[in-house]
């Protein structure tokens, strides 16, 4: 089959790769006029880890491994903390830190060089033409059309394959944002394997090692659409619209926090900060018509707090890829797609959902009660709840263990 990709993205790269080995041709079309290598720090846990291994993808110098995730209040006492190690052990698949630019250009890296079409931005997808006859058509900006046996839309939460298939109903922010960037910061957290958590009344910090040397850190607050810098301390909103210095503003809003927060806090400049607002889309119905479907933050955008757009985007590329090995209706397929991923992005969408409501109240406590019952055998199984992946993984090794008992 000739299967057209929109979007450039880790999932439109990932369906690439993986579709090419199930024997398809493959054209990814990408509106940039190179690889969109921006974005930050990313956690890619077994289902990813073990997705990019089967579809021979290496993961050697990526990002750094990571092993513990410590989550403590503002004020420093704990609130929880996991051990991944175990977990990892298990699916055989590592949890690694990884540089969103970095997976991009390893994926890209595993394909040929003309697979992608850059400087194409599609307006349109759509199937002409009914049952054996059917074909999936994209429209682009300068008014040509590329014809296929199936198209799928991974282009991201502002998706033009998605407004063509289901409306207008773009992906609503959520009140907050994410104010982050890289850094060398001479801690021995740059170095090692954890990510360190902060949360309380302020808002929320992450810090995790992407390995470069670099510690990539998050800062979360609430956002208004259209602000450009942090709000400042608690209690001393800025004015709409007043310009600020975005560093002076974290500086205020954070004081207090605990080692290193403030040791970042001094060296981080405005031109360091870079702003991620937070989207979520309902989960929809219908994830594509006839032979056209969506995959990633085109069917799917949670904010990074849930920490699984990129392994989300990977589970997608790997059911579907799986299911278009088969013979059979294409359009049928895409379908059987959709039902299989469904229950998974539900669930996924009612924690995102959750965690994104009450950042001072709700979220510390479920922060909280993650992180007490987060046991390695309670993680194993919560990985499960959202991953398509991890659950057939478990399933074949329980037959396996069943098989040579
Ligand atoms: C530049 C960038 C920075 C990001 N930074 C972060 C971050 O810091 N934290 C975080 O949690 N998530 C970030 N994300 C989102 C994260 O990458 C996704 O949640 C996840 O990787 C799933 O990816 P996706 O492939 O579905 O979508 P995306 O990563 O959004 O990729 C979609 C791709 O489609 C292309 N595209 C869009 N419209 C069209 C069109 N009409 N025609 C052709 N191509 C089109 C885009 O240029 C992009 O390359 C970022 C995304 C991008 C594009």
């Amino acid at each position: 089959m000739k299967v057209l990709v929109i979007g450039a993205g880790v999932g439109g790269l990932a369906c690439a790769i993986g579709l090419r080995a199930a024997g398809h041709e493959v054209e990814v079309f990408e509106h940039a006029d190179q690889l969109r290598t921006g974005g930050n720090g990313m956690i890619l846990w077994p289902n990813g880890t073990g997705i990019l291994g089967e579809f021979g993808v290496s993961l050697d110098g990526l990002g750094t491994r990571l092993d513990r995730s410590v989550q403590l209040a503002q004020d420093g006492s704990p609130l929880g903390e996991a051990d991944w190690t175990e977990v990892a052990e298990y699916y055989q698949a590592s949890v690694r830190l990884v540089r969103r630019g970095r997976l991009v250009e390893r994926l890209a890296e595993s394909l040929p060089a003309d697979v992608v079409r850059f400087g194409a931005r599609c307006v349109s997808a759509e199937t002409r033409g009914t049952g054996d006859q059917a074909r999936a058509v994209a429209t682009f900006a300068d008014g040509t059309e590329v014809v296929g046996d199936v198209l799928i839309g991974a282009d991201g939460h502002r998706s033009a394959v998605r407004r063509h298939l289901l409306g207008d109903h773009p992906a609503a922010h959520t009140g907050w944002a994410t104010w982050h960037g890289v850094t060398a910061l001479p801690v021995p957290l740059t170095s090692g394997h954890e990510v360190n958590a902060f949360g309380g009344p302020a808002g929320w910090v992450a810090l995790h090692p992407v390995g470069e040397g670099l510690l990539f850190w998050a800062f979360e607050t609430p956002w208004t659409d259209g602000e450009l810098v942090p709000p400042g301390a608690l209690g001393d909103e800025p004015e709409p619209g007043r310009t600020q210095s975005a560093a002076a503003n974290l500086r205020a809003r954070f004081a207090g926090f605990p080692h290193p927060v403030p040791e970042l806090l001094e060296v981080i400049e405005d031109q360091d900060v870079g702003l991620f607002p937070h989207v979520m889309h309902r989960a929809p119905r219908r994830w594509g018509e006839g032979r056209v479907v969506l995959v990633g933050d085109a069917a799917h955008v949670v904010p990074p707090r849930v920490a699984q757009g990129v392994n989300q985007a990977l589970e997608d590329a790997w059911v579907l890829s799986g299911l278009l090995r088969e013979s059979g209706d294409p359009a049928a397929l895409l379908k059987r797609y959709a039902t299989v991923r469904k229950p998974k992005i539900r669930a996924l969408w009612m924690v995102a959902k959750m965690a994104d409501n009450d950042f001072g109240g709700k979220v510390l406590r479920t922060v909280a009660k993650v992180g007490r019952q987060a046991s390695p055998r309670a993680q194993k199984r919560n990985f499960r709840y959202f991953s398509n992946y991890l659950s057939q993984k478990s399933k074949n090794m329980r037959e396996l263990a069943r098989d040579t008992a």
